[in-house]
Parts: C-alpha cells; structure tokens; sequence
C-alpha cells in the first residue's frame, strides 16, 4: 500500500513537501521552506510529521527556496544524512543559493536580537551556513530522461522551463505513476528549453500559482523593455531593475542584449549589481544540457548570449557603492526582487527622488514589501528608516512571469492524461480558479489538499 502526505506547498506557494511512502520506505519530493508572513514562516520551526523517522530519500524539482530551503534544517536540526537527488544545475545552483539562505537566516536573527524584537528567547536562526554546507554533501546529481531507483520505486525527470535546472518529476510506485509537476514555466521564454508534456499520470500534482490569470498576450516583454530603456535614455536618467538573482536577471541579461544587437536600444551601461546574479549567470552559461535552440547556436556563433555590450559587474561592497556616484544614464540590475533587502534598496534610496529616474519591476511583488508599495504608487516610502519622495517613474512589466499561466497549464494537463489532478503552491483564489476551469475540461477528479492530508494510491 502506497501513500502521499501533502506537507507543505498546498494551500500556501511556500514549503512545498510531499512524502511518498511504501512498503515501509520513502522518498520526500521537495523539501521546501515555508516563507511570506509570520504565521506561514513560523510553520519552519514546527517539528515535521516525518521527524521521527525520516525519508530515505530526498527528491528535488529545483533549486527555488520554497523547494529546497528547508533542507539545511532537515539536516541541521534532524540529522538526516540520507541522498538528495536533483538535476546537475539545480546542485550547482544550491551550492550558491542555500548558503545564501543560511547568512540570511543568521542575519535576520542578529538584527532582531539587537533591536529587542524577539520577546521570549534570544531569535534564532532556523539553520547556519555549516548546515547548508553539510547539506550540499548530500547532493547526488540525478540525470533528465532517464529512469533511476528510487527507495519507493522509480523517478525520471523532464524539463519545467522554470529556472536552470527545473524539472517535473515522474515516480512509480507500485504500479501507480504520479507526477509532480514542481513549478511550471512558460513556452517560448528564451535561454531555456520549454516544459516537456508530463508522461500519462495516474496522479497529477499540478502547481497552480497563476491557476486563476492569464498573462495578455498582447504584452511583448522585448517590446515592454525597449520602450522604458528608450525612456530613460532619452531623458538622461538612472534605470534601477529589481529582479531576482536566479532566472529573472538571466532573463533580462539576454533580451537587453539581444535589443541591442537588434539595434532596438542604446548600448547604456548595464551594472549587475549582485554577487549571487553573477554567479547564477555563470551556471546558467555553464549549463548547456539545458540551453534552447537560440541559445545554443548563439554560444556556437561566439557571442555572450547574457552580455550586453557595456555590462559591469558590480562584486563587491565598494564596487556597488561608486555606482552612487556615477554619471547617468544607465542601468543597475539588482537584487532583491521585491526589494525587500539586499542591494537593490540603497540603489532605491538614492534614486527615488528624481523623476528623470524609473524603477522597472519585471516580477510579482507580494502584500506588504517595498515592491509592492512602490507599484502601488505611494508617493514617500520608508527605507532604512529615512523617508524617501517618490519623483521616479515607478513601472510594472507585466509580461515578465516565471510562471505558467491558466490557459498554459490546462494545455500542459491535457498532455498528461491524468486521472487525478491535485492541485498544490497556489493561494485558495488561484487554486479554486484553476479547479473551476479544470472541471469544465477535465473528466477526473480535482482534488484540493490541504497541509497534513494524506491519500492512499
Ligand atoms: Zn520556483
């Protein structure tokens, strides 16, 4: 008898986690962390069902910390010294991204510490940079397209076309084929191959994040991103692009320097302002298994598909600091992607203030962040304490998403065949948008889970 718990990632996008258990083994596809507000993060220091006795093995769909970010902890916290099987680049990725994840949990805990925020104990953080390190040891890199032993069963991997290194996952088990569909990009995105069609599944995991949009196709993202590089020309001012490091800034890279090629933009200065942008950029050139067509006849050709003709990379402290200083225009691409924190926001602090400037958003802002404040058009905002005039011209382009939209992931579904859809990472809105279109296509079962459901195969 084989069975699913649905721990993480159902009702809320973070924490994705699901533990497949049979005859008396188990596999954990994703071990993600839980993150967004309080009462959703706090769900990290809650000891997991699986605590006592731990899975055998851990399966990853890719690298984004809602997916992986949990692992140091399982590690740090529950000694779990058992194989974590990914793709290669998804393992290279982790390598810059979970140590990451650890300075930033130190980080966070020190400056609650220091202002007195925590009200029983000291803050502490959910795990260190000696935990991620010891979690990186236990990366096996599991190849694309090709069966391979799993404690519960078998697993093969396919392309997502999410970020370098996504997959959706197939595991058999006893006889039953499930699909995990991890997150699922979008079709004709350059750099990376499009998604595959899931294989025919008895049992669909279908992420469902944009389950209730659809992104308008008349938006052209190179067209979006010609006009306010144009703009911004034009007038002599700073262009500042919060994206995040890991597949965003890739993105953007490219198509500035394809417009440039294309002679649809000036050659501007482009300044990459971020340590862990630049070295995703390199794995993201490294990784050729996962390359596009254009890609790969780009890299044949010679040229540096991610390197606009005036690009800087900005890699230390002092380096990004002189860019305070120098003279317009140009463009700084840094993280993070909601602003939220890293460098991005001193670039914001400066150059808010002059409406010669624009701040490009090229992704989600969530409730609550800098982000979103300033899409939302407030006039001041708060950074650092100090209150900043907004006179910048503030744009969201909407044609940028990771993200498969409704019409996509009902196209993808059609492919897999499944006889049950669970639909899992989406907001109740996105989820119960998804389900309602699904039913009018779909014959089988929808099934929204909740965090703690299980079900018997
Ligand atoms: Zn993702």
């Amino acid at each position: 008898m084989a069975h699913l718990t649905f721990l993480g990632g159902t009702d809320t996008v973070t924490g994705s986690k699901f533990l497949l258990a049979a005859g008396g083994r188990s596999l954990l596809v994703d071990c993600g962390m839980f993150q967004g507000p309080r009462e959703v993060s706090q769900l990290n220091w809650q000891d997991p069902p699986f605590a006592a006795a731990l899975p055998d093995e851990v399966l990853l769909t890719h690298a984004h910390i809602d997916h992986s970010g949990y692992l140091p902890r399982l590690v740090g916290r529950y000694a779990y010294e058992g194989p974590v099987r990914a793709t290669a680049a998804t393992a290279d990725l982790l390598g810059v991204m979970l140590p990451d994840a650890a300075r930033l949990q130190e980080e966070t805990a020190e400056y609650l510490n220091r202002k007195g925020y925590s009200r029983h104990h000291p803050a502490l953080p959910l795990y260190t940079p000696e935990d991620a390190e010891r979690a990186l040891r236990l990366l096996r890199p599991a190849p694309y397209h090709e069966w391979f032993p799993v404690p519960v069963g078998r697993a093969r991997l396919a392309d997502a076309g999410h970020i370098l290194g996504a997959a959706h996952v197939t595991v058999e088990v006893e006889g039953h084929r499930l699909v995990f569909s991890g997150d699922v990009g979008r079709w004709g995105v350059p750099v990376l191959k499009d998604p595959e069609p899931p294989a025919g599944a008895d049992l669909l995991l279908l992420e469902s994040t944009y389950g209730g949009r659809d992104h308008p196709d008349d938006l052209d993202p190179d067209a979006a991103l010609a006009a306010v590089v144009n703009r911004v020309a034009g007038r002599g001012g700073v262009m500042v692009i919060p994206a995040f490091a890991v597949g965003r800034s890739q993105e953007i890279l490219f198509r500035l320097r394809r417009l440039e090629d294309e002679g649809r933009v000036p050659t501007l200065p482009v300044y990459l302002d971020s340590p862990m942008s630049i070295e995703a950029t390199e794995l993201y050139r490294a990784h050729v298994e996962e390359h596009d067509r254009e890609m790969q006849a780009l890299e044949q050709a010679g040229v540096a598909p991610f390197r606009p003709a005036r690009l800087r990379l900005a890699r230390t402290v002092e380096d990004s600091k002189r860019l305070n200083d120098l003279e317009p225009p140009f463009i700084v691409l840094s993280a993070s992607g909601m602003a939220t924190g890293g460098r991005v926001v001193h670039h914001l602090k400066r150059r808010l203030p002059f409406s010669q400037n624009l701040v490009a958003f090229v992704g989600y802002q969530a409730e609550g962040t800098l982000g979103r404040s300033l899409v939302d058009g407030a006039p001041r905002v708060h950074i650092h304490g100090d209150e900043v005039e907004v006179r910048a011209e503030v744009v969201m382009l909407d044609a940028f998403s990771a993200h498969a939209d409704q019409g996509e992931l009902l196209r993808w579904v059609q492919e897999a065949a499944p006889h049950r859809i669970a639909l899992v990472h989406g907001e109740d809105e996105g989820r119960q948008a998804l389900a309602a279109a699904l039913r009018e296509s779909f014959t089988g079962e929808v099934l929204l889970p909740a965090r703690g459901d299980s079900l018997e195969l």
